[in-house]
This record gives C-alpha cells, structure tokens and sequence, in this order.
C-alpha cells in the first residue's frame, strides 16, 4: 500500500519530456524533488520528531544532495521505497524472475564488489560471521587479470590474501578465457584449496572487454562456485537493446555491480550491488543493533533496510539516480548509452587505418578505443627495437602534458602488461560530438607532430 501512498515515485519507460526544453526539464525535476523532499520534510521538521541518533533534516536542500541518512524506514521512508522499486527495476533489466532478489546501493564499485566476496563467503561457509576465517578452508578467488584491482583489495581487506585471489589469463581483447579459469580451479583444488569465487567482468577498465558470462557460468556450477558479474563499467549497456547481448548470461550470476555514476552519467556516488538470492545480504550482515533495527516496530521491519550495509547511517544515493530516470525515462537511457557507444565506433573507425595509429585491440566492445600515436619520427623503426619502445612510451604523457598545459583537451594513457603507455580513450558523456572527436584527433597530430 506504500506504493499507492506515493504513486508518482514508478519509472517510465518514455519520459514525457519528448521535447526537452531546458526550463521544462529543470520545473519538472524540481516538482518531483519538492514532492520527495516535501514527503520527507513532513515526517522530519516536525519539531516533535525525534529521531534515534541525529536529525533527519539538519537543514534542507533541493538538490540532489539529501542530507538524509537512510538506515530505517522511519528515518527515510520515500527515499527507502524509492531504492526498493529501483532495485527492482535493475534486476528485472538484469532478467531475475518478477525482479525478485536483493540489493543495496553503496559507495561505489568498490564497495559493490566487496559486497559479493562477502556474501559469496556466508553463502557457503555461514559460521565465518561468527567463528572467523578459521571456520573455513583456505578460500580462493578468481578474477581477470584485466579486472579492477578492487577483487584483489576486497581479498586482502576481507582476510583472504590477496595471495588467494588468483589472475586469470585473457584473449588479444581482454576476455577471460574460459579454459585458463578451469585448469586454475583444478590447481587449487588439487593443493587442497577451496575455489569459492569467480568475477566476470562486463566491460573493463581499459580495454571495456566483457568476459563469456555463459561460459563462464558453466564453470561456476560445475565446480558450486559463485558467480559475480562486475558491470561497474559496463552496467549501463543492459539499458540498451543493441548493447545488452554483450551481457548474455547475466541472468545466471549469483551477484552483479551495476554503477550507474559511471556509464549513465549519474553524478558520484550512485552504485549497486544486486544479488539474485533474497534475504542473503541481511544475513550476511546484519547485527540487530537494537538501538536502531527493533523488530517489534508497528510496522514491517523488512522496510529496515540499513542493516544489510556495512555501514550505519547511509547516504541517500537513489534520489539523484531516480531522479534521471524519471526525467529521461528509460528510452532516455537507451539513447545516450547507444550514443556514446556510436561515438567511440566513430573514432575507431576514424584512425584505425590513419597513418601514425595504431591500435591496442581491434573491435572495441565498450566505448573504450586503445591506441597509440606514431609520431613521424618513429614511423620507420623496428617496432620491436628497444628504442622504438623506449620513444613510444613517452609519447602519450608528452602529448597529455602538452594537451594540459595548453588547455584544449585531456585524453587518459596507461601502460598495460608488457605494452608500452598508450592512450585510452572512454566517452560516457552524451553531450559529446563527433567534432569533439575531430578536435581531439586534430590536437594529437598538432602536439605530436614533432616529438
Ligand atoms: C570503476 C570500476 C570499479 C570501481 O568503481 P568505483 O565506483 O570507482 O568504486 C569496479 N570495477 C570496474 C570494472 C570499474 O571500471
């Protein structure tokens, strides 16, 4: 019944901002940011309401910034309804039946990644909350050596060892290959080890590459192992029906991170972990505090849900991002991920037989484009000379610097593996435009031409 309380808090499919005209948009997003905060504000100016530990409204804002915290519903009450729906709504899109499952947003990637490692553990060795690692055998991860080094942290942070968390080798695109994570569980089953954990990563950092989530999946059950999808980078492509076969599989994944402060432009910081079991995050994490968390409140206590985080107060993180999503619907969505996918294709198709260009990986999977830029000088070398390789490394921070020094553009560069620094270029702003590209090119060739 809450949702018919608050009925204008459902997500469109199409935003009724067909033509967005700028003062349209910003009236109706302060409409519904006045009704939300409004909501809130009845409930917390009064001065008669006293809340457990602080103040829920020390003072007010109407931008996206709510200074509430959202450990109960008593405290937060729209703003834990509107994190229940959107949950949904994510793991509908992830293709969970009826969207049921769990979930939490926390602070970031980070964070979401280190929330599947945890859950993954109470899943199969429950007595660990209580007992410890002792409780278990030594417990072994599985990650790309592509993927994002919060696997590895989270190993170290969480009493694994960062020694158990085991590199899997990819294909020329940055792919797991299946057949590596195989024989690795082999190995450590073979040394007495238990394989409990295996990340795949949709869209990675640098090259965007999305690993075989199916094949990956097959592993993962032959073995009972958990599967986490980290879609930290890549999440925003299920918004989109030309992108989201990238994800096959998905659906089979234990856990997923989805944060949409990256590819869909929700301003930091906006991530979720999503879990395909309900009510296993609370078990993992709960500690019935009873200050805050009293079950015997007069209304369902499940709407508590600030004690599946490991935090205490939580930052309302879904008001920005409900927000967007009300204004942009999820067409809105589709449209700005398949642009800034188009606009990477763009680029890629622009310097990839360009003289001076060469790339790191060829058909970029995300909007990631890997490349480096042969100055005239170098043009002629044994590549694999260890001048040529020498010279090139410099190349992209030399241009970088000289980029921000004069302040026309900036462009990321990394080295990766044994390849020397090259520039690494992600477009997740929908603003952008194919001159920006143009111009971007233009600059490298105009500060390059001479080093
Ligand atoms: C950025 C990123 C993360 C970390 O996300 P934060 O929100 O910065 O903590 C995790 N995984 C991948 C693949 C990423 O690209």
């Amino acid at each position: 019944h809450l949702h018919l309380v608050f009925p204008f808090l459902s997500i469109p499919l199409v935003s009724h901002l067909c033509s967005p005209s700028l003062s349209f948009t910003l009236s109706f997003i302060l409409f519904f940011s006045s009704s939300t905060l409004k909501q809130e504000i009845d409930l917390g100016l009064k001065p008669s309401y006293l809340s457990p530990t602080q103040a829920p409204l020390p003072h007010t804002h109407t931008h996206t910034h709510t200074p509430f915290s959202q450990f109960t519903y008593e405290i937060a009450p729209v703003f834990v309804l509107m994190e229940q729906l959107t949950l949904k709504k994510m793991r509908e899109i992830i293709g969970w039946p009826s969207g049921e499952g769990d979930g939490i947003f926390s602070p970031g990637g980070a964070i979401s990644n280190m929330y599947s490692v945890m859950i993954a553990r109470y899943k199969y060795f429950p007595e660990v909350k209580t007992k410890g690692m002792s409780a278990a055998p030594r417990l072994v991860l599985f990650t790309s050596e592509h993927s994002h080094y919060s696997i590895k942290k989270a190993g170290a942070a969480l009493g694994f060892g960062s020694e158990n968390v085991v590199l899997l080798s990819t294909d020329e695109r940055g792919r797991v290959i299946p057949a590596d994570l195989e024989a690795k569980i082999l190995d450590v089953k073979q040394k007495g080890y238990h394989p409990l954990f295996v990340n795949a990563t949709a869209g990675s950092t640098v090259y965007g590459a999305f690993d075989p989530i199916n094949e990956i999946a097959d592993i993962c059950e032959k073995y009972n192992m958990w599967l986490h999808v980290d879609g930290a980078w890549g999440g925003g492509l299920l918004m989109s029906r030309k992108h989201r076969h990238k994800f096959s599989g998905v659906e089979r994944a234990n856990s997923v991170t989805w944060n949409p402060h990256k590819m869909m432009g929700v301003p930091l910081q906006c991530s979720a972990i999503l879990v395909r079991e309900k009510g296993i995050l609370a078990g993992c994490n709960s500690m019935c505090a009873g200050y805050l968390f009293q079950p015997d409140k007069q209304y369902d206590v499940s709407y508590d849900t600030g004690d599946k985080a490991i935090q205490c107060g939580r930052h309302v993180d879904i008001f920005k991002f409900w927000l967007m999503w009300k204004a942009k619907g999820t067409i809105g969505f589709e449209q700005h991920i398949d642009k800034c996918l188009d606009l990477s294709q763009y680029l890629y198709d622009k310097i990839r037989n360009r003289e001076g260009y060469e790339m790191v990986f060829d058909g970029p999977q995300h909007t990631n484009v890997c490349f480096w830029y042969i100055p005239p000088s170098l043009r002629g070398m044994e590549h694999n000379s260890k001048e040529y390789r020498e010279k090139l490394h410099k190349v992209a921070p030399n241009i970088k610097a000289m980029m921000m020094e004069s302040g026309t553009t900036m462009v990321g560069y990394q080295p990766q593996g044994q390849k020397v620094n090259f520039f690494r270029m992600v477009i997740s702003n929908p603003a952008a435009l194919q001159s920006d590209i143009d111009f971007l090119i233009d600059e490298i060739e105009r500060l390059g031409r001479d080093l």
